[in-house]
């Protein structure tokens, strides 16, 4: 390393994603900085924490991150009627996010990384053979330089915007609240128009006595979140609210640009992320191993260009851009039914037969869209013939 650098690699975000990133490197043998924004990794939450069982296995995490099994969800029609729609095993787990961030956190410093927390990288100032980043600690600035950084801020930092990254992107919006239950909860989704297009509700089990009630839609995500607690409540179904979390934008669908010359974007920040159910976690880890191998290539040949780094693009996307694109178009699709032809479909899901075909492993988890988009097809044709 030239010794005039602080370090190897400047990770900007301590959130899955960018640990992820930081955990590889430092375990290539370079030197790595993570700067996080807030005080602590992981606060405030704004993240349900379901992963896939694929997720889960693949990447070791511990069995005390689990809060729940997920075996079968519990599928509302715009009237309320549930099908319940599951298999025979688990599918999924709903991890208590803050630890999985903690946990990952945790790897990267075991690796020897370094945490610098209450520190936003505010900008990025690029010199013959380093970056600088001029950071903001507790409103004391600063400047520090590495060879290359890992931009992992998330969706819709100032800082990811004014470097060229998350522009013209559609966003969907997602938040929800800790509230009171009583009794064993099963995951629920809600669909219909009282969730605005192409949006959908959710009740998600979380630590005993408690779940996570939210919203995932275009707009007015705080009002229809606040609606659909209060329709649970007049039900009988929770009790008080606990927590409400913080509102956050998803975005949709497959645009702009993963590197600039000496960085490299992984996570939500480059749109890793499922258009059908907003969930970032799985995909912004497989993003940081790209990431974190092209980058390590790049490195070692001393040539962190733009071009050099253009690989980690080509990656990625073989991994998920076509299902993030056929996601995407799926939920344009479905944006387009109205509650009647949900209703429909949903009573066509009540038949063993057919909904056996979306109960088989021919839909796994996190790879849907193709097989979904076949299926919405099958019974729009099935209603309207
Ligand atoms: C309501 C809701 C529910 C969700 N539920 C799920 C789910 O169940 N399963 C799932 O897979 N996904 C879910 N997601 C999506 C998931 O939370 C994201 O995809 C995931 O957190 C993305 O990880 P990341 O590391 O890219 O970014 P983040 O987790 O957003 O981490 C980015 C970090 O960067 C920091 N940062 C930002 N700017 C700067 C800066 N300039 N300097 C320093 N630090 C900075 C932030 O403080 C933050 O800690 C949900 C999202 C929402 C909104």
């Amino acid at each position: 390393m030239l010794n005039y650098l602080d370090a190897d690699i400047a990770v900007i975000g301590a959130g899955p994603s960018g640990a992820r990133a930081a955990a590889l490197l430092s375990a290539n043998g370079y030197k790595v900085s993570i700067f996080e924004r807030d005080s602590q990794p992981g606060i405030p939450l704004h993240c349900t924490g379901i992963v896939s069982k694929e997720c889960f296995d693949f990447y070791k995490f511990p069995s005390s991150l689990i809060l729940h099994e997920i075996q079968s969800f519990n599928l509302r029609s715009p009237k309320g009627k549930g099908a319940v729609v599951g298999r025979d095993k688990v599918q999924a787990y709903v991890l208590d996010r803050l630890k999985l961030d903690l946990h990952l956190v945790n790897l990267a410093l075991e690796a020897g990384a370094r945490l610098i927390t209450s520190t936003e990288v505010k900008d990025l100032e690029w010199s013959e053979d380093h970056i600088v980043l001029n950071l903001n600690k507790n409103g004391s600035f600063e400047k520090f330089r590495a060879r290359a950084s890992v931009l992992a801020t998330g969706y819709g930092a100032s800082l990811a915007r004014r470097l060229g990254f998350n522009r013209k992107m559609e966003v969907i919006s997602g938040c929800q609240a800790l509230v009171e239950t009583s009794g064993d909860q099963q995951v629920e989704i809600f669909t219909g128009k009282n969730y605005g297009k192409g949006g959908f509700g959710w009740i998600v089990p979380h630590t005993k006595g408690h779940a996570l009630c939210g919203v995932l839609t275009h707009k007015h995500s705080y009002k229809i979140m606040e609606n659909h607690i209060k329709q649970l409540q007049k039900e009988s179904r929770i009790g008080k609210v606990r927590s409400i979390y913080r509102t956050r934008p998803i975005p949709l669908g497959i645009n702009g640009i993963s590197v600039l010359d000496r960085v490299i974007g992984v996570g939500d920040v480059v749109n890793q992320v499922k258009p059908t159910t907003g969930g970032g976690i799985y995909y912004g880890l497989l993003g940081a191993d790209a990431a974190a191998d092209i980058l390590s290539n790049a490195l070692e040949a001393n040539d962190l260009s733009a071009i050099a780094l253009a690989p980690y693009e080509k990656r990625w996307k073989g991994i998920m851009a076509s299902e993030i694109a056929n996601g995407y178009n799926l939920r344009k699709l479905t944006e387009q039914l109205p509650d009647s032809m949900l209703e429909k479909m949903h009573k066509l899901l009540r038949i063993p037969g057919v909904k056996k075909i979306l109960t088989s492993g021919s839909m796994p988890f996190d790879w849907h869209s193709g097989p979904l988009t076949k299926f919405v097809n099958l019974l729009s044709r099935q209603i309207t013939q």
